[in-house]
């Protein structure tokens, strides 16, 4: 039974559970059917380019996803990058979709390192300004720069001045670094106090000592990795797991994924970078296949968010 679990939906999951508890059998409801419900780090609803065209996650569209899935909250984070989204999403948009369904959404503010906004100082006031409009966090930061770009450390000592946790995908193309990640130590050494929540193919990928080219790489994971050693040096260092990289980070080696989820389970969040209607969001699937203990599965799923937002 136990093997069969590993491979079945969270609610036919419940459901087995469910046949097993009335037929006499042992199991511990404490850590197996405790339902947690999710919050979402990481999504991206609002128009976006497809194929050519416009296409549109409507809130209505998005809403429902998160019913038929179990997500209580979910973070809407701003896009405003050319090299991150073809269509940006500002920040009014985030806040106005927050302001409709406040019980919901958690809006995230953004703003493009390249812009022309003045001193740091003037950014900390604009950064207070979304903040009073109900800002969580600052993100997804992805601008087409390498991660420790003099004008990206204007964003860091901002969002730090002002307590915004920031939120970055690292790749080969936004928020560049070298095999390592140098460049993320110089900026977690340079802002002690910025939490700062990893994501992408670079960062996912570096959990290996052993990084390859390939943004998605497979097989067995080489132990200290980047992201172990930071996050080892740095408590402000947090990641989430969405996306095809978060998914693949994880489970390309389960054993060792398993190991790192209870390892940093005070530093990880649940997130599925949704933006498309009928997208695939395989950490529905894959979380629980894990079979963490209870109190792992909730600082992830929820706790974490909580916490480091503010919620
Ligand atoms: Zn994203």
């Amino acid at each position: 039974m136990q093997k069969h679990i590993t491979v079945i939906s969270r609610r036919r999951l419940l459901g087995v559970l469910g046949t097993a508890a009335l037929a006499g059998n042992v199991w511990d409801r404490s850590t197996a059917a405790e339902e947690i419900s999710y919050i979402d780090v990481h999504t991206h609803p609002g128009p976006f380019w497809h194929e050519q065209g416009i296409k549109e996650l409507t809130l209505d569209d998005f809403l429902r996803w998160m019913d038929r899935n179990n997500v209580e909250r979910s973070c809407v984070l701003a896009h405003v990058s050319p090299e991150g989204r073809v269509i940006p999403i500002p920040p009014v948009d985030t806040l106005r979709a927050a302001r409709r369904h406040p019980d919901r959404l958690i809006p995230f503010t953004s703003v493009d390192p390249r812009a022309d906004f003045g001193k740091v100082q003037d950014l900390v006031g604009m950064l207070k300004w979304y903040e009073d409009q109900g800002a969580k966090g600052f993100g997804e930061h992805k601008p087409g720069l390498p991660i420790d770009h003099p004008l990206c450390f204007r964003v860091y000592e901002a969002c730090e001045m002002v307590g915004l946790p920031l939120l970055l995908h690292m790749d080969g193309r936004c928020n560049t670094d070298s095999p390592g990640l140098p460049g993320l130590r110089r900026v977690l050494q340079n802002f002690p106090t910025l939490n700062l929540i990893a994501h992408g193919p670079l960062w996912w990928a570096s959990i290996s000592a052993s990084v390859a080219s390939d943004a998605y790489p497979k097989g067995k994971v080489a132990p200290g990795g980047a992201v172990d050693t930071l996050m080892d040096a740095f408590p402000n260092l947090y990641a989430d797991l969405s996306a095809g990289s978060g998914a693949n980070g994880i489970s390309r080696d389960r054993k060792f994924g398993r190991d790192f989820l209870i390892r940093r389970a005070d530093k990880l969040m649940f997130g599925s970078d949704y933006l498309r209607p009928n997208q695939v969001v395989s950490q529905f699937e894959l979380l629980p296949s894990f079979e963490l203990p209870v109190d792992v599965r909730r600082k992830i799923y929820r706790d974490n968010a909580i916490r480091l937002l503010k919620l």
